[in-house]
């Protein structure tokens, strides 16, 4: 027999980040009736972390990196492709400051037709 009110806030110890974080009595009781036993062992934040990077990839670590040299400052830096003799390389920083604009996230990544050129109309109008 068992109801709700036998359950009680655990505080349990996050295995990933190592916070502290409360596994509530609702949380218990909606666990148990999952037929759930064991008590989550990350905290919320980390749960939602690893669901949002368990996008189609399984842990995929591999990144290559290639040594190189900015071709700005000359530090000795990596990039995550071979560099190439004939396009510079730039250190994380000199690569931000080559940017020609921060990029902003626009709502509609359609490719543009041929020159829109002139007259833009922030109106939208009906077809
Ligand atoms: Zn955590
Ligand atoms: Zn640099």
């Amino acid at each position: 027999m068992m109801s709700n009110e036998d359950y009680q806030d655990r505080i349990l110890t996050c295995r990933d980040c190592g916070n502290e974080f409360t596994f509530t009595a609702g949380e218990q009781a909606f666990f148990a009736s999952k037929g759930l036993t064991n008590a989550p062992s990350r905290c919320p934040s980390c749960r939602s972390a690893r669901r949002n990077s368990q996008s189609g990839y399984s842990s995929r670590p591999r990144t290559e990196r290639y040594e190189a040299i900015c071709a700005e400052c000359g530090q000795p830096t990596s990039v995550p492709f071979m560099p190439r003799e004939d396009r510079p390389v730039y250190c994380d920083d000199c690569f931000q400051a080559h940017r020609p604009a921060p990029r902003t996230p626009r709502s509609g990544s359609y490719s543009g037709g041929r020159g829109n050129r002139g007259d833009y109309r922030e109106r939208r109008e009906r077809w």
